[in-house]
């Protein structure tokens, strides 16, 4: 979040000396305010005006960064209390918890397989979180080792006992991991381990009031990486602390709650759980730890994350373009139809039914739908055969003939006028495909 350029002007010495090579020190606030110029241009701004500006331009909710190479989690550096407002900007971390009492090994390469795809996208899980079940300090340390081995995700480690806490750091701290947690018992302590690594680290209390005492206390020890836990388990009390720390730290700018937040689910049973780390994903928490690690446990409260986390104002969208489905050749029928995800691969789902290799053409409408694009003007005759113009079509295949949406029928006429192919009116509805396929094709 910026700050204007008077907002700046406030905290300037206000004497024009210029030699920040700006005119006044209003110019060099303006300068500053759009990003042309920095503030050590300026010899005598004061230490206090200084870390005013630093802390009043930080965002209002700490970025912090876990995990290592390209699997770094970052959570937190949002800007809204409602998605509508803007959008959501870093998925919740969603991560699968390991105990050190079980098989870490043998969980942790279970658990680096839960991926997969849907409407393009590759769905994953991207935490795991090693728990110290077991007490033991050593067992700890092997445990985050072993799973260390078997995954590249972000790590959290889960105990509250610094010398376990310290053994299990030592071995993983390459992986930049979580550290969980302090408390107010072990905060020096935890604090210290976290520094010593520069690991990010989780603080624990028991109430909002003494978590955002306790937050204090460890940024003043010198430590800024943090994510919060108010220490609640029950379900509303949960979503209310989370909705509390959102709500001072973007609308108040209230800086000891001013970082991204992290959530255990309690329930047992795996449907119960997934709805409760849902509720947990909407409000608002940027980590999630479940136990559930199954993927079609798992796959609704992904499905659940990309909506949550898509912009609002962009829907997902293929990149346009003439796509081969199946072994393809000059015979191969062409469906036409929009770069809208969904659409896109519905479309595509239902031509690998048909069994049939076909090419499809998708037509950039700026990701929205085919009665939506054709309303819009954005699907229409002369739009697709631009487009098929472009894609060479003509020297794909040696018919002349493009299968357009039932739904978009109209267009057959102008279609054929601006392409000279004949256009063949196929189903309303993709589930028509193989039909009609079958019936026009085979
Ligand atoms: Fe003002 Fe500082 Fe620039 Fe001098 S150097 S004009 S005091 S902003």
């Amino acid at each position: 979040m910026g700050l204007t350029g008077l907002e700046i002007y406030k905290h300037l010495p206000k004497t024009n000396c210029k030699e920040c090579g700006s005119p006044t020190c209003l110019a060099f606030a303006m300068a500053l305010a759009s990003g042309k110029a920095s503030l050590d241009q300026c010899p005598y701004v004061s230490d206090e005006a200084k870390e005013a500006l630093d802390s009043a331009a930080a965002p209002p909710i700490r970025l912090v960064k876990i995990g290592s190479g390209d699997h770094v989690v970052e959570t937190g550096d949002e800007t809204e209390l409602f998605r509508h407002d803007k959008r959501f900007f870093h998925p919740t971390g969603i991560a699968v918890e390991i105990k050190d009492s079980g098989d870490p090994a043998a969980e942790a390469e279970k658990f680096d397989q839960l991926e997969f795809e849907r409407v393009g996208l590759t769905f994953v899980t991207d935490m795991v979180a090693v728990v110290n079940e077991s007490g033991d300090g050593a067992k700890f340390k092997e445990a985050a080792e072993a799973v260390a081995s078997k995954t590249p995700k972000a790590m959290i480690l889960v105990s509250e006992d610094p010398d376990a806490m310290s053994q299990a750091v030592e071995a993983v701290s390459d992986r930049n991991p979580l550290i969980y947690a302090a408390t107010e018992d072990n905060h020096e302590k935890m604090t210290e381990i976290a520094k010593n690594h520069s690991c990010p680290l989780a603080v624990k209390a028991n109430d909002l009031n003494h978590l955002a005492e306790l937050s204090k206390k460890v940024t003043d020890l010198g430590h800024q990486d943090l994510v919060l836990d108010s220490g609640a388990r029950e379900t509303s009390q949960v979503i209310g602390d989370m909705t509390q720390i959102r709500r001072q730290a973007i609308k108040k700018k209230f800086r000891p709650l001013g970082f991204p937040t992290i959530a255990f689910t309690t329930k047992e049973d795996p449907d119960a759980e997934i709805v409760q780390a849902g509720a947990y994903l909407s409000k608002y928490a940027s980590i999630v730890v479940i136990k559930a690690n199954e993927k079609h446990q798992l796959l609704p409260l992904l499905s659940w994350r990309l909506n949550l986390y898509t912009d609002p104002q962009k829907p997902i969208q293929v990149e346009p373009g003439l796509y081969a489905v199946g072994d393809v050749n000059e015979n191969s029928p062409v469906y036409v139809t929009t770069n809208f995800s969904l659409t896109y691969f519905i479309v595509q789902g239902e031509v690998e039914n048909s069994r049939i290799p076909s090419y499809i053409l998708s037509v950039d409408t700026g990701g929205i739908s085919v009665l939506t694009a054709y309303a819009d003007n954005k699907f229409s005759g002369e739009i697709i055969a631009k487009v098929m113009k472009e894609q060479d079509l003509d020297s794909k295949v040696k018919h002349r003939n493009i299968v357009i949406p039932g739904t978009v029928a109209v267009l057959k006429g102008s279609l054929e006028e601006e392409s000279g192919w004949e256009v063949t009116v196929g189903p309303r509805e993709a589930a028509g495909i193989p039909k009609f396929a079958k019936d026009n094709f085979a």
